[in-house]
């Protein structure tokens, strides 16, 4: 175990690394970030901020000079990186986790492996490979395999002439995946965390709506169902096949039949997953301090049902408004059981996620009703729903 007080590395400097730099700091670690942004969100709280490329050998060196342990807070760095700094630190998610999810045929073809379902998909590298497309993969989307987040690099297509021709233009030829159209009725999302020695914990699965590709809304009404255990025991599949160590989120697409297919994994905490912060025992961010330093994980357990807003810069133009306009977090959080968490984001461009809202209450309906005041109060794009 590595005890409080000792350094913690991070690669990246996102949101999802400054909250791990507040969990980690309360729990009396000191955290290393390594980022190439100047002026992350990760960057201003850390302890130390190293402002070059994760593939920087000096740098890398120098986390391993301080850290005992090491983690990442997206899956684009470089896996190399990883392998490297595994030679003499913990380092969790290990560089084969994260090399799996950073390619999406790879993920999928991994995942299918261990008998889990996966949208119908092909892999296009070249003009040839659309040759013989199953017409089944019709509607469909094109997805770049690599460096794809909240529906960037994506283009939805009806037939052959408007796949071949988002292959070439707006992929830029780049190695893609062609997925059909799952007709989900629900998307649900599982982060589990798993310790070196196996131990595995999971948080209720949350029920995610995204608008334009990105995240919405998470509803964690608490209740369980047949759907929810399928999506748990996949995601626990996932995890034990892949020996993997850290916090993991498992991305599903539920059928009218009630059949779960993953949509991706994400091998750290997940925007679906920032609930766990308000509303139950251990927050996801803890549990990738816990996981790494080798302390006992903590309880999942839901304290009380949860809805999660996403606050977009979007937000700070309210009807398309010329001139950026404070929003009137005021009145939010005058509303009872209402967490505000931003992420010190100085410039609120449309579509960049600034933060969010944590909505609790014992009664699922009440949370529900109060998250669509603040929907009102903001103007977000989704209501909260029963
Ligand atoms: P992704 O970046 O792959 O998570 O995609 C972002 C969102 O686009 C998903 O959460 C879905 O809402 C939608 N989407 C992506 N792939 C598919 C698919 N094969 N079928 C239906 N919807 C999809």
């Amino acid at each position: 175990m590595i005890a409080p007080g000792q350094w913690l590395g991070l690669l990246g400097g996102g949101q999802l690394g400054r909250m791990f730099c507040h969990a980690a700091q309360a729990l009396g670690y000191r955290v290393m970030v390594l980022d190439p942004e100047v002026e992350g969100p990760a960057a201003s709280v850390a302890d130390q901020h190293i402002c070059v490329a994760y593939d920087d050998m000096q740098a890398l060196d120098t986390l391993l000079d301080q850290c005992h342990a090491i983690t990442t807070e997206f899956e684009n760095v470089p896996a190399q990186s990883l392998a490297i700094l595994a030679r003499r630190a913990h380092v969790a998610p290990g560089a084969r986790a994260v090399e799996i999810a950073q390619d999406r045929v790879v993920e999928k073809a991994f995942i299918q492996s261990l008998g889990v379902h996966v949208a119908p998909h092909i892999a296009v590298n070249s003009l040839q490979d659309l040759e013989h497309v199953p017409v089944k993969l019709f509607p469909g989307i094109l997805k770049a395999s690599r460096l794809g987040y909240d529906g960037k690099g994506q283009v939805r297509v009806s037939n052959l002439a408007q796949v071949q021709q988002a292959f070439t233009n707006e992929l830029g030829s780049v190695a893609a995946v062609l997925e059909g159209l799952v007709p989900f009725v629900q998307e649900i999302s599982v982060v589990l965390a798993r310790g070196r020695d196996g131990q595995c914990v999971v948080f209720p699965p949350a029920r995610n709506v995204h608008h334009h590709g990105i995240l919405a809304v998470s509803h964690v009404s608490g209740e369980t169902s047949p759907v929810y255990q399928c999506a748990v025991q996949s995601a626990k599949t996932i995890a034990e096949g892949m020996g993997y160590h850290g916090v993991l989120c498992v991305e599903f697409f539920v059928l009218a039949n009630g059949e779960v297919i993953v949509n991706e994994i994400a091998p750290r905490p997940h925007n679906s997953g920032h609930f766990t912060q308000n509303a139950c025992v251990t927050s996801q961010f803890e549990q990738q301090v816990r996981a790494m330093v080798g302390l006992p994980l903590g309880s999942t357990q839901l304290l009380a049902p949860c809805v999660m807003l996403n606050i977009l810069g979007d937000v700070w133009y309210p009807n398309g408004a010329a001139e950026r306009v404070e929003p009137d977090w005021a009145s939010v959080l005058a509303l009872p059981n209402v967490s505000l968490h931003l992420y010190g984001k100085i410039e609120a461009r449309q579509g960049r996620k600034m933060g969010h809202i944590n909505v609790v209450d014992q009664n699922f309906g009440k949370a529900v009703e109060r998250a669509n005041q603040i929907v009102d109060l903001l103007n977000l794009p989704v209501r909260a729903f029963l």
